[in-house]
């Protein structure tokens, strides 16, 4: 039989990019299932990548036909708020349905051992910060909804077919690598560090700051900014506590602490060296004052702790990663924002 792979379906994506590497550097067989929708090939840059679609069953039970799938890490999903409240239905299809193909393949070919890329989008409005795990989830547009879902499926498939999963309920991804090969690359871009670049870039107009009327320190929102390596190393944790757990398991991966728009926008000129233009605009709908996470599970069960993810580490790698991008679009032509 040939060799066990890890499946890392959405590996050609932002986060699944990264853990791709990692779990290849640290000597694993990877998969990456994507269909380079929203990835980018020039990321999988390790293991075999199968271009397919988690929303085509037929295609999901050939994957695992063909290959010894032991483990799955699964990324593959939409994932932008916004367009989850004006195209609900295909955030379904996609995040729910594909899962459930998913979740069909796996228990066909007794494929036991899932890590699941989970959001903070599941808690909905917080409560008490940091917010823990036992938190109510009740998630207030369909993205979080799609990974709630996703979520409770998993946990059924734990209780009843025996499976064993992990589900990491992220933060604000945040960072590059920190060689800069691979970033946040996303298009259309609509999250703030990325868009803060692309400012000092010269790209884009300036920043708009979306409220400025928060009950925060300095008015703006306050989000919990996380590393994409510690997110990646975040989860080769998760897989091997997988070996030695039993059931459904799910952690927080966030750094502690908040950091503001106005606080990251004065980081990136510090670090740039660059002034970016800025204009206080209405508030997004939906953006809650304050998001951050209690990683006290994750630090205490699988020994995970954030090291890079102090705002300075998070805006040198992007940075980085930016003035890399550029010389890949010149030499793509592929532009990144529309
Ligand atoms: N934000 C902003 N201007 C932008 C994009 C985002 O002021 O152009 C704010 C947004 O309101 C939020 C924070 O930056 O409070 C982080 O937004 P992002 O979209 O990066 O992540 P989210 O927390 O929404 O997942």
């Amino acid at each position: 039989m040939a060799e066990e792979v890890i499946l890392i379906t959405g590996g050609a994506g932002y986060i699944g990019s990264h853990v791709n590497r990692m779990l290849s550097a640290k000597g694993y067989r990877t998969l990456v299932f994507d269909n380079l929708e929203r990835g980018h090939r020039e990321f999988v840059r390790w293991g075999l990548l199968v271009e397919g679609d988690l929303r085509d069953a037929g295609q999901v039970r050939s994957l695992f036909a063909e290959h010894n799938i032991g483990t799955v890490m699964h990324f593959a999903a939409y994932a932008y708020v916004g367009e989850s409240m004006i195209k609900p239905s295909e955030y379904y299809r996609n995040n729910v349905a594909g899962t459930v193909n998913l979740l069909n393949a796996m228990l066909e070919n007794g494929v036991m051992h899932l890590v699941f890329s989970s959001s903070c989008a599941v808690y909905g409005h917080a409560g008490a910060q940091p917010i823990r795990e036992d938190h109510t989830r009740r998630p207030v547009n369909p993205y979080g909804r799609s990974k709630l879902m996703a979520e409770q499926m998993i946990e059924d498939c734990c209780r009843f077919h025996g499976f064993k999963a992990v589900s990491l309920r992220y933060f604000n991804a945040a960072g590059a690598s920190c060689d800069g090969i691979i970033g946040e690359w996303h298009d259309p871009e609509t999250h703030l560090i990325p868009l803060v670049l692309e400012a000092a870039c010269g790209r884009g107009p300036g920043v708009q700051i979306l409220g400025a009327d928060y009950p925060t320190r300095d008015g703006t929102c306050v989000r919990d900014y996380i590393h994409v390596e510690d997110l990646a190393d975040a989860h080769c944790r998760a897989m091997d506590y997988l070996d030695d757990s039993s059931g459904f398991s799910a952690f927080n991966l966030g750094n502690g602490n908040g950091y503001s728009v106005l606080q990251v926008i004065s980081a990136v000129e510090r670090i740039t060296g660059r002034k970016i233009e800025m204009e206080i605009c209405d508030r997004r709908d939906g953006d809650p004052a304050c998001l951050i996470g209690s990683h006290d599970k994750a630090r205490e069960q699988l020994g995970w702790k954030p090291v890079l993810s102090e705002l300075d580490s998070i805006i040198e790698t992007a940075w980085k990663w930016h003035l890399n991008l550029d010389k890949l679009v010149a030499k793509t032509g592929r532009n990144t924002s529309q």
